[in-house]
């Protein structure tokens, strides 16, 4: 089915999928299976050839994925969707994709860790350098992209100071240099942030977040042209082989259907929250794109539906006093990763960017005493009370 003209909350629903082609089963049937028949010998022929279409094995192609596939490539406004087995399958099957040795990579000044850690061995094996911006003008752009530059590495909103890059912006200079921009569009997921529609050309989402939103799968995606996708199916998705398992895909197109609705909840009460904390005697410094204080609020207006569902903030004291909250917590859980249905708190510090040399650390704006909430669905005052009670402690 294909619904061109169909809003971001039918499309998450109906995308890839006609019942009426599988005997009229309402859910998306789960194809746990690892190879495919074939009538005839020719046709087996046929389809290794590329002359038929058809499934051959699961790590080429897979039903159930391929309809995951072609939901997120509508819902990111892309050509080509590429389902993958965890964000950082996706992540390096795209960074492979468009480098090769000796090559330059312009990231932003935050990436997510394993991205980090991903190009650092990329350095170290294949000569393939990487340079940090904030990329706050066109002109800082422009004197940072060299001969070599492969591609330009973003994400917005900057995990975990929430500080915003202007996608429009570097996609104009990127275009200057015929040079491709990819964005980890984790942090919003297309219902709050659509980088292709701003003349970026690859999307990627680690599906674990957001996206599939129960905490219970680990996924990547990627979206973008199909000529460069079809490439990465070929290449780096083929022959690497970090495929997604059709039990993911079913996963994540039972946890797509609710995203419109689960991100205004998210996005609601941290609002919410965002109030509450910001006022708290011992809460020092807060970061939250949605903050109408924050330098880079005018972005987050410009290209985002609304602030999301993350918060960043300094509690006041030391790192002991950071762990102490968190030890104060009766109900709210102490976890890395986001976007799912509970609450979920953690020192970055200590956590997320414990691998991050101190002083480089403390550079991007994480302090000891920084923690990152991801706001969950519960009720905002349940949430806040919790919160209140094990700041109050500090
Ligand atoms: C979690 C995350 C990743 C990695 O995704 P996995 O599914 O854990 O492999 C990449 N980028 C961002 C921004 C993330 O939050």
């Amino acid at each position: 089915m294909t619904n061109e003209n169909k809003h971001f909350e039918t499309t998450v629903i109906h995308e890839g999928y006609d019942s009426k082609e599988m005997l009229g089963s309402l859910a998306t049937p789960l194809f746990q299976t690892s190879t495919y028949t074939f009538d005839t010998a020719e046709q087996g022929e046929r389809r290794f050839a590329g002359e038929e279409g058809g499934y051959v094995y699961s790590r080429l192609g897979n039903p159930t994925v391929s309809v995951l596939e072609e939901r997120i490539a509508a819902l990111e406004n892309g050509e080509r969707g590429l389902a993958f087995g965890s964000g950082m399958a996706a992540v390096s099957a795209i960074l492979i994709a468009l480098t090769k040795a000796n090559d330059h990579v312009l990231c932003s000044s935050g990436l997510y860790g394993c991205t980090f850690g991903l190009l650092s061995m990329m350095k170290d094996k294949y000569n393939i350098s990487h340079d940090f911006s904030e990329m706050r003008t066109k002109d800082e752009i422009h004197s940072l992209i060299k001969p070599e530059t492969a591609c330009i590495y973003v994400e917005t909103p900057i995990n975990p100071t929430m500080k915003l890059i202007d996608l429009q912006m570097v996609a104009e200079v990127a275009k200057e240099h015929g040079v491709p921009v990819v964005v980890d569009n984790t942090f919003s997921s297309p219902y709050l942030q659509r980088p292709l529609n701003l003349g970026c050309d690859v999307v990627l989402h680690s599906a674990t977040k957001y996206l599939g939103g129960h905490g219970d799968v680990v996924a990547g995606l990627a979206v973008g042209k199909k000529d460069f996708l079809d490439e990465v199916a070929m290449t780096t998705q083929k022959d690497i082989g970090g495929i997604m398992a059709p039990m993911d895909a079913w996963l994540l197109l039972r946890g797509i259907k609710t995203l419109p609705l689960r991100l205004d909840r998210h996005c609601d009460n941290a609002e919410k929250i965002f109030e509450k904390l910001r006022s708290h005697p011992n809460v020092e410094h807060i970061y939250y794109p949605g903050d109408e204080n924050n330098p880079d609020n005018a972005i987050c207006k410009k290209q985002m539906k609304r602030g999301g569902g993350l918060i960043s903030f300094d509690v006041r004291g030391t790192k002991k006093d950071a762990q102490q909250f968190l030890n104060h917590l009766k109900f709210l859980k102490i976890a890395v990763s986001l976007g799912d249905a509970e609450t979920l708190i953690q020192h970055p510090a200590t956590m997320t960017h414990s691998v991050v040399p101190e002083d480089v650390r403390l550079n991007m704006g994480i302090t000891d005493q920084l923690i990152r909430l991801s706001v969950g669905l519960e009720h905002w005052e349940d949430v806040w009370a919790d919160l209140e009670q094990a700041l109050n402690q500090l």
